[in-house]
């Protein structure tokens, strides 16, 4: 096992990353911007290392930086959290080539899965059912016509190299292609330096369900069931729940079945997310994730597992220490993500934490990086806590994350919580009856239309 590793992040990511080396004996060295020199993480790691100004790409972007902190402090591995440099493929390489462990799969599996064409393509040779549409890369206007006509209308146009939701255009009939097709290219390009589409069926009521599947790196993998993220604003996940509350048992042995096998085919190692777009009972692959995410602790509340733990010991060779027989799941676990935002826009609030209280009690986490008289700096983003709640079963985790919320105290800056007080309210959320539109047209109607009254 190492004995030292980095941690290529910040916020409450990095702590999480931190807690669990701790807990197996291994010494943690915290890489940190100018901004960051009194952050919860630099205080909390054994050794820390300033490697640069504010601002991302000359700091936690900044591959030549981490590698010195890695050089001066003997660290054996690095974690990359998520987001970052967590799958960007030249640095995985750059830390393969130093002999240094990148704690996730190798650089190629996140080079495969990084081009979305790409990644579709070996998904549906590996059996995993993709949304119906090109294969591959669309290269002419005249072909995206043609493939339109042919998967009938709306379709919808997606960089292979996308990301963030962004170089995505829906065209809902033949009018809009011309537009959509130049749309996403031109976005493509300017956004990723990649302009080549692809092209999908346009799915109108789906839910978001991603499983989550872990290997060994030599063959072997499992998976932990699903998660429904379909709570979205901007496509980005706001509320997360596990299990998804109309996934059936079978349904999640069949999915998660065709995706540990896959990942296994493919000699797949750690932690990974296979996300799909689930309607009329069918599920349709969108894309891979080849990294922790952010929304993992609600996986691990039912599995009674800790993904970072088990990350660690496959990347130090070790073997997996569950496999699908052992994993049993128990009850209900949601996730809210709490960002420093001023509601009803949403606009970002960075800001002095004059008092934080973090709730407790069973079945109660709170996965933050915040501290009484913290500055919250702007540079980043606004994610500034994950409060996880585990029920024996869904209306007991509703509940204690109504009475959760109820403690919860940030006070100096305006947040996101008021937003999932109002939530927690709606017979829709209560039921489970959701999909990727509702939250944008929930703020639609409840907040942002209000306030321009
Ligand atoms: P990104 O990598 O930018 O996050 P994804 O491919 O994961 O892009 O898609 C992000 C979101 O866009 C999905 O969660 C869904 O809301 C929407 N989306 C993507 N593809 C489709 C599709 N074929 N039909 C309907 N919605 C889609």
């Amino acid at each position: 096992m190492f004995q030292k590793i980095l941690i290529a992040n910040r916020g409450e990511i990095a702590l999480r990353i931190i807690r669990a080396a701790r807990e197996m004996g291994i010494e943690t060295v915290a890489v940190h911007s100018t901004a960051d020199t009194d952050a919860m993480h630099v205080r909390m790691a054994d050794e820390s290392v300033c490697i640069g100004p504010p601002q991302s790409s000359e700091s936690y972007l900044s591959a030549a930086g981490i590698m010195s902190a890695c050089e001066i402090t003997g660290a054996e591995a690095i974690h990359p959290g998520y987001g970052f440099l967590s799958e960007n493929v030249l640095f995985a390489r750059v830390v393969e080539d130093h002999d240094i462990v990148f704690i996730g799969p190798s650089a190629e599996h996140i080079q495969t899965m990084g081009d979305k064409a790409t990644a579709k393509d070996t998904m549906r040779r590996l059996g995993i059912p993709c949304v119906p549409g090109s294969n591959g890369i669309v290269d002419t206007l005249d072909e995206a016509k043609q493939l339109a006509e042919e998967l009938e209308y709306p379709v919808i146009i997606k960089a292979t190299a996308g990301g963030g939701g962004r170089g995505m255009n829906v065209a809902i009939n033949p009018n809009e292609i011309e537009h959509a097709f130049q749309t996403a290219r031109a976005e493509a390009r300017v956004a990723f330096g990649n302009e080549a589409v692809y092209i999908e069926k346009y799915l109108e009521e789906p839910r978001h369900i991603e499983i989550q599947i872990f290997g060994d790196g030599r063959g072997k993998a499992v998976h932990l069931g699903e998660r429904d993220c379909s709570l979205q604003r901007r496509h980005q996940k706001v509320f997360e729940e596990a299990p998804g509350p109309v996934i059936s048992a079978e349904e999640r042995t069949y999915i998660g079945h065709v995706c540990a096998e896959a990942v296994a085919e493919m000699n797949y190692s750690g932690a990974g997310t296979i996300e799909f777009l689930y309607e009329n009972g069918k599920f349709y692959f969108i894309e891979m994730n080849t990294r922790l995410q952010v929304e993992h602790p609600i996986t691990e509340a039912i599995f009674g597992v800790d993904l970072v733990r088990e990350q660690i010991r496959v990347a130090a060779h070790l073997p997996m220490s569950f496999s699908q027989d052992s994993l049993e799941l128990r009850g209900h676990a949601i996730e809210v993500r709490i960002n420093a935002e001023k509601l009803p826009r949403f606009d970002p609030c960075p800001g002095r934490i004059t008092q934080y209280h973090a709730p407790g009690g069973l079945g109660v986490r709170m996965d933050s990086a915040l501290y009484d008289g913290y500055s919250i700096p702007s540079y980043y983003d606004s994610l500034i806590g994950k409060l996880i709640v585990h029920g024996r079963d869904r209306s007991e985790a509703l509940a204690r994350l109504s009475r959760a919320l109820s403690e919860l105290i940030v006070d100096g800056i305006d947040t996101t919580i008021p937003l999932f007080h109002a939530l927690l309210e709606e017979v829709d959320i209560q039921s489970g009856d959701y999909n990727i539109h509702w939250l944008e047209n929930w703020i639609q109607r409840n907040l942002t239309l209000k306030e321009e009254m």
